[in-house]
């Protein structure tokens, strides 16, 4: 998830290695390493924080006179930032070493695996196990070395990889995270992302699923899935620098909503294993989920609506009493909490200031604490009983998206862990549940590929003063994120309305042109909003509704629709977030706004 680079020519690697690191800075990382090859002998120099301390580390080692190395930045996702789990990983013969971005699903029962054939473990990460793999699977021949381990992996890798034997050639490897490979005169490079290649060369060749490439100062040979030689042509990279780093994008923002089918994969799929939840927690375990009689979730923000949808979902999967709570509210409100709460705290960077005094709060007062965060090792972290990530990824953006979408995601999974195990979800439901989040990223993936209907409504309304948004049920908790969104970017004032409630005063504020996005994704509710869409009709306003494909009567009502495919109920706030995200990006980037960093806003 952060960042690769390689080199092979006749130039001094180590520093080349260094500046392309260097290009990947921005998207943050907790730790930095190379690995250069010299006479048939790799050398790994690696440490936690910045790259200042691995420069420092290197630049006063004569040893490192070698013109062909890997480099990598961690965003940890297995294991915390610390030295020895940093990249690169050394096989324990000392023959390979890996960087690799992304997540290791089947990591557990590969490690079993080695550790049954005499390997040993110097981290806790599951890169080493693809060191260790590819040790195991070599007899001679790499490519075939690194065909074999590429089989016998599960999950989301690019991967760099330097065999001792072959001082001149990095063999590269992708599935579901970017690679390319550079292409440059006698030389050639291999990068997570373009700007590491940039100031070297604007050929580029994009690797695809699961193509592996043999990359030597002289030539590039690229190999398709089935294993067969495939002619790859080069593209021309234009970009600048800046646009470079948003992935070709405007902003980093929009990279980051396209990822989420991505983001979502890598957060539900290796928590799913031969079709049953697999939470792998260390410290609260199964008899406490079974005996727990009440659920306390704290968070702020966006993350605070992640839990008003997770309150409803777990009330409903598990019939018992949820409340979720702002954490700068919780701490006065001497909660009613004990020993028998979960309390469950969100928080993206696991350093936001009021949800660890929450946390500490919930605690003192003998709650159990599993927190959802994306940053390993963070202070939230360190204090909570267990932990589940989201592996989002960073997220550069100030307005969350990514880690909204995968925060869900890990509450599905909870939902339907603790359903099972109290005997809440029967086998049939249980395993529909489980199709259903196997197939929300692609799903998410199909949504995301057109928006130009979202585009042209934003060029329509993103001169408006107030834009309301309405909804029912896990619908109003996603009315709550969509308006905050469009606040946070745009600055255009915008309020969320329980549906039923726009009666009780609000409604006055409608007045002809005030647009109003109606949320309608829940069939058992259609009828209602549709009476509520009509009552804001009557008084003048343009609406926009989102709802399920095939929904009767809704469309009839409304000016505008966004059309959902149909899902799983419980499910389906993963895909309606992705229109709001859109119509508040889009809107802001009509209005010319700093998308990225609004005002303001940290
Ligand atoms: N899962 C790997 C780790 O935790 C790779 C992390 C990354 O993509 O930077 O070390």
């Amino acid at each position: 998830m952060c960042g690769i680079v390689g080199y092979t020519g006749d130039k001094h690697a180590a520093p080349i290695l260094l500046a392309g690191l260097g290009k990947l800075e921005y998207r943050g990382y907790d730790s930095a390493g190379i690995a250069v090859i010299e006479n048939k002998s790799i050398t790994v120099k690696k440490t936690k924080g910045r790259l200042s301390a691995l420069r420092d580390m290197i630049e006063s080692e004569e040893a490192l006179k070698s013109n062909c190395g890997i480099g990598h930045t961690r965003w940890a996702t297995h294991g915390e930032p610390s030295d020895s789990n940093a990249h690169p990983h050394l096989s324990h013969s000392g023959r390979v070493a890996v960087v690799h971005n992304g997540i290791v699903e089947n990591y557990m029962a590969l490690r079993d695996f080695l550790l049954g054939h005499g390997y040993t473990f110097q981290s806790e990460t599951d890169t080493e196990i693809v060191s260790q793999l590819l040790d195991y699977c070599y007899h001679g021949d790499p490519l075939g070395a690194a065909r074999e381990a590429m089989h016998m992996l599960e999950g989301s890798f690019a991967l760099g990889i330097l065999f001792s034997d072959f001082p001149r050639m990095i063999i590269a490897a992708r599935k579901d995270s970017p690679l390319v490979v550079g292409l440059g005169d006698h030389e050639n490079f291999i990068a997570s992302d373009i700007p590491a290649l940039l100031k070297h060369t604007r050929r580029v060749l994009r690797l695809q699923e699961r193509e592996l490439a043999v990359v030597t100062p002289e030539e590039v040979v690229v190999y398709d899935r089935q294993g067969d030689v495939t002619e790859k042509t080069s593209e021309t990279v234009t970009w600048d620098v800046s646009s470079a780093e948003k992935g070709g994008y405007r902003h980093f923002m929009i990279k980051e909503i396209m990822e989420q089918p991505r983001a979502l994969r890598d957060t539900i799929n290796p928590r799913i294993r031969a079709g049953r939840v697999t939470l792998e927690l260390k410290n609260i375990g199964d008899d406490f989920f079974q005996s727990l009689t009440h659920i306390q979730i704290v968070a702020c923000g966006s993350a605070w609506h992640v839990g008003c949808i997770a309150k409803l979902m777990l009330q409903d999967m598990l019939r018992v009493p949820v409340h979720c709570e702002l954490a700068s509210e919780f701490r006065y409100s001497n909660p009613m909490i004990h020993d028998q709460t979960l309390c469950v705290v969100i928080s993206q960077s696991g350093e936001t200031i009021d949800t660890l005094f929450a946390l500490r709060e919930a605690r003192s007062r003998g709650a159990k604490v599993l927190s959802i965060v994306n940053v390993v090792g963070s202070t939230i972290v360190n204090e909570s009983d267990d932990v589940l990530y989201t592996w989002a990824g960073p997220e550069i953006a100030v307005a969350t998206t990514k880690a909204y979408n995968t925060q869900l995601g890990v509450f599905y999974l909870i939902a339907l862990y603790m359903a099972d195990l109290r005997g809440r979800i029967d086998t049939a439901g249980y395993s529909a549940a489980i199709d259903g989040l196997r197939a929300l990223p692609d799903k998410a993936q199909g949504l995301l590929q057109d928006h130009t209907h979202i585009q042209q409504m934003a060029n329509r309304y993103f001169n408006q003063g107030d834009i309301f948004f309405m909804g029912r049920n896990l619908d109003y908790a996603l009315a709550l994120e969509g308006s905050l969104k469009l606040k946070e970017i745009s600055y255009i004032h915008s309020e969320a309305y329980a549906a039923g409630e726009l009666k009780h005063g609000t409604i006055s504020l409608i007045e002809p042109g005030t647009l109003v996005v109606a949320l309608c994704t829940n069939m058992k509710l259609l009828e209602k909003m549709i009476g509520n869409t009509r009552e804001v009709k009557a008084r003048g306003a343009d609406v926009i509704a989102i709802a399920q494909e095939g929904a009767p009567g809704i469309e009839e009502v409304a000016d505008h629709m966004i059309w959902l495919p149909a899902g799983e109920p419980f499910t389906l706030p993963s895909l309606s977030v992705l229109p709001l995200q859109l119509f508040a990006y889009y809107i802001a980037l009509e209005k010319g706004c700093d998308i990225d960093k609004p005002s303001n806003l940290a």
